[in-house]
């Protein structure tokens, strides 16, 4: 996906792209593409959670669900997340609502902590680093940003990030200890990991002895086309390469059920699993098990889950063709752009040429329609081609979409071709 702006100086388009920002200008708008946060309909889903459990307030097993303890989580809520987050349930936890709390609790834990086979505890070493691939997801990067984690950008391909300069730098430098991977349907790029990637992954040397993948698979099962994509698991290729310890699993019912008052996941080998859980019992007595058994009667089991995400699909999927068709018919053939197509997951990226993805962000903001700050998807929010744009489609209702996503090509034309007229011939 690359733009590049053609010599040419097209003062026809030009004018036109002109008038057509005065009119968006002047209708007023007030639009947000920023979050990919499921839309109200998404969220009407799972409704009956509200009215759950009933009654009802024992686990399969009997045990009082309203009382302290069960720090692992509902076993059948763990059974039914096993499949999908490709972790043996005994290996699972289930936990508060969020995902991103896991990720910074296992990166805190790590500072403060000796990891499984660590020789000592992160803070103590003079430098951290993580790799980023990017584009990538912003709250990740204000993990590392928190806690002064130098972060190592690596490019994006289409089958995930660039191996060979992944292979290169864990190699070569103890300081890198983690990665943060989002392995399907990737924020905010759509790309979904080969095998050939996850394997590397695995099997690659390190010269740090606690280097974990952080693997954040928040998309698994959110799927835009009837051919779900599927990922190696890298559980699995990380014992089978002599490194058990290397993966750290992440997931969560927040793009599922209700992303505010769901169920996160965390799956790793037996060691780390009891490394985060003597950790977790400092911080909680046990986590919100009724939560956690709403969601196991709403959902049911491994088939519940795929009709319930066929659900969020019917609503999705239309809202993603749309910004496919107003794209190709604004801007295909311009120069001006390139974009992803993604087969599930949460985000579009729009490229722009370079040094214009700050300035279409603004003149649409300008025009009322807000969008992700562009850099945000690169670490310290800084993008050095200036050129990468995250669209957030699920939000919106499906006009409003429209509405939007036709003003961000007006103002896509009106930068690109004012850059292009001034460019020197
Ligand atoms: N990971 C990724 C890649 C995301 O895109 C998001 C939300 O957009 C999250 C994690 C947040 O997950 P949670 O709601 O479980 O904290």
């Amino acid at each position: 996906m690359t733009t590049e702006l053609s010599p040419d100086v097209p003062a026809g388009p030009l004018e036109q792209a002109r008038r057509d920002y005065q009119e968006l200008a002047a209708r007023g708008l007030s639009l947000d593409l920023t979050r990919g946060k499921p839309a109200p309909e998404q969220l009407d889903l799972s409704n009956a959670l509200l009215g759950l459990p009933g009654e009802r307030y024992t686990s399969a097993d009997g045990t009082d669900l309203r009382n302290y303890g069960g720090l692992k989580g509902l076993p059948e809520l763990r059974e039914l997340f096993a499949e999908a987050l490709q972790v043996p349930a005994g290996q699972l936890l289930a936990a508060g609502n969020s995902s991103l709390e896991l990720m910074h609790d296992c990166v805190v834990h790590a500072l403060l902590s000796t990891l499984p086979g660590a020789e000592s505890r992160w803070v103590d070493q003079e430098r951290i680093a993580f790799l980023c691939p990017v584009p990538g997801y912003d709250r990740h990067f204000g993990i590392c940003e928190r806690f002064g984690i130098d972060m190592i950008p690596v490019p994006m391909t289409d089958e995930g990030p660039d191996m060979d300069l992944v292979e290169r730098l864990v190699a070569e430098d103890p300081a890198v200890k983690g990665m943060w991977c989002v392995p399907k349907y990737s924020n905010p790029t759509g790309v979904t990991y080969s095998d050939a990637t996850v394997a590397r992954l695995a099997s690659m040397p390190t010269a740090a002895p606690d280097f974990r993948v952080f693997w954040d698979n928040a998309y698994a099962v959110h799927h835009l086309t009837g051919t779900p994509a599927e990922i190696a698991d890298l559980l699995a290729a990380c014992v089978e390469a002599g490194h058990p310890d290397r993966a750290f699993v992440f997931g969560s019912t927040s793009k599922i059920t209700m992303a505010g008052a769901g169920v996160a996941f965390f799956g790793s080998s037996p060691a780390n699993v009891e490394w985060l859980l003597a950790r977790s019992a400092k911080r909680s007595i046990g986590p919100d098990k009724i939560n956690q058994l709403r969601h196991a009667l709403l959902l049911r089991d491994a088939d519940g889950l795929r009709t319930h995400m066929e659900r969020h699909r019917a609503l999705l999927e239309p809202k993603f063709e749309a910004v496919a068709r107003i794209l190709d018919a604004e801007l295909g053939g311009t120069g001006l752009a390139a974009w992803t197509s993604p087969e599930g997951g949460y985000f579009v990226t729009l490229e722009v040429p370079e040094g214009c993805a700050k300035e279409v962000v603004s003149r649409a903001a300008e025009a009322g329609i807000v969008l992700t700050p562009a850099g945000a998807t690169h670490p310290h929010g800084a993008d050095p081609s200036d050129a990468v744009i995250r669209i957030a489609p699920s939000y919106p209702a499906l006009d409003e979409l429209e509405q939007a996503i036709e003003g961000l090509t007006v103002c896509v034309r009106l930068v690109g071709y004012e850059r292009q007229s001034r460019r020197p011939a």
